[in-house]
């Protein structure tokens, strides 16, 4: 070989080799996408999602289903994103056009939430983007993807990566699907949310939307984590366990107003009764309602808050100088450990019979009472506790038209806890008045 071809092979070498550090060795890099939300908040005190702040805002799309490709090529990796909403480290060309897809559904272990997915062909619901990636990608960086397009499918999907993110505390069940959708009225029936079987949500996007005129729109972040709440209870047979979810009135004053009852509307296809937070209903309604509030509060603050806030919705009596005045109100913070015990204070304690009334309750003291079992610091009663309550004296009392009755509830709690945790229950039941 002569010492030029020999040059020839090393300057070719080198320039090969220039060539690939800079425009063709892949880097290791993660693949991060956000999605646009906007979850409308008056400023009702919940730690999550910037409460206060109604604005669109980007956030991680925490545990969705997604796909990498370079365009037009077979996907070359597909899998869960993490809670940050990233892949795991990927070999990532410079200067390419990838496709990025996602998906609607979220997945964490063998836990899954397809939202508005159907789901017979759950792969259906996704978004893809082509980004083009730059030329200064180096290892360990970050590429970004982020859907500018709001849905309320991206709130829903936002609440979904919670309730999947909070895998102990907020107890999701594993191994369970739980499909939830958004529907125009009246497919989704006259209501907020319908729990049909087998843990399918169908959320009215006449609560879940940004525009329209039902209400005022500042519900639905508590009304989606609400419904949620449903499922999860569905899902593990908690308070209220998988139960008729049509409210029982117990008082039959469906035109008159009174301080434990609401006054049916006319709304949508039909007559409705008002869910109203103080109504006084069959005692399975009021903990399986004060279970879903519970749940959603418990989903959109800390535990170890000292307070718990949630949205109170649509009408209500406000006590106004010892008097009782009916109002639609403006969503307001409501305290979890307001502790009112409304159905002790303003409500009839007797049953028709005269007997002490076991039988029903009320929705917020329900509410307060999971809320203060599940977070006071001693002795509290984990998720995982709380459900088999429900589901042993539904074993233990089906017979005897008991079920959900504090007595036997007590019953229960004494068969399966510890002496302290059944001196929490019981203490519990009297600090928010659900011991009747
Ligand atoms: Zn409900």
């Amino acid at each position: 070989m002569s010492s030029t071809r020999k040059f020839a092979v090393i300057f070719g070498t080198i320039v090969s080799l220039f060539c690939s550090s800079t425009f063709a060795t892949p880097h290791s890099v993660k693949w991060c996408a956000h999605w646009y939300t906007k979850f409308i908040d008056s400023g009702y005190g919940e730690d999550t999602f910037n409460a206060g702040q109604n604005t669109f805002e980007y956030s991680p799309a925490k545990y969705a289903k997604a796909k990498l490709r370079i365009a037009g090529l077979p996907y070359h990796w597909e899998g869960n994103l993490d809670s940050d909403g990233c892949t795991p480290l990927l070999s990532t060309e410079g200067n390419t056009d990838y496709q990025f897809h996602i998906w609607y559904t979220r997945f964490r272990g063998g836990r899954a939430i397809h939202v508005n997915a159907d789901e017979f062909a759950p792969d259906t619901a996704y978004k893809g983007l082509t980004v083009t990636t730059g030329n200064m990608l180096s290892d360990g960086g970050t590429v970004n993807v982020t859907y500018s397009h709001w849905h309320e499918r991206t709130n829903m999907a936002q609440l979904a990566g919670l309730a999947l993110g909070y895998p102990t505390s907020r107890y999701w069940p594993g191994q369970s699907v739980t499909y939830i959708s958004t529907q125009a009225n009246p497919a989704c029936g006259t209501g907020r949310g319908t729990n049909t079987v087998d843990n399918k949500i169908c959320i009215n996007t006449d609560y879940v939307a940004t525009s329209g005129t039902h209400y005022n729109h500042g519900l639905y972040k508590f009304v989606i984590a609400h419904e949620m709440g449903h499922a999860q209870s569905n899902a593990v047979r908690g308070p209220g366990g998988n139960t008729s979810p049509t409210y029982q009135l117990v008082l039959n004053e469906t035109t008159n107003e009174h301080p434990c009852n609401c006054v049916a509307t006319s709304e949508g296809s039909g007559t409705i009764p008002e869910m109203c937070f103080r109504m006084r209903a069959d005692i399975l309604s009021a903990e399986r309602e004060g279970w879903a509030n519970f749940w959603s509060a418990a989903l959109l603050n800390e535990r170890s808050s000292s307070n718990g806030y949630m949205a109170i919705w649509n009408k209500t009596y406000v006590m106004q100088n010892g008097s009782a005045e009916w109002e639609t109100v403006t969503p307001i913070a409501y305290n979890m450990l307001s502790r009112e015990k409304y159905m002790e204070a303003e409500c009839d304690p007797e049953d028709a019979s005269g007997d002490p009334a076991d039988n029903v309750g009320i929705l917020s003291d329900w509410s307060q009472f999971f809320w203060e079992l599940w977070t006071k610091t001693s002795d509290r009663f984990d998720m995982n506790m709380i459900s088999p309550i429900w589901l042993a004296n539904y074993q233990e009392y089906d017979d005897t038209n008991e079920y959900g009755h504090w007595d036997t509830l007590l019953e229960t709690v004494e068969q399966l806890y510890a002496s302290n945790y059944e001196i929490h229950f019981e203490d519990t039941g009297d600090l928010t008045g659900v011991n009747h």
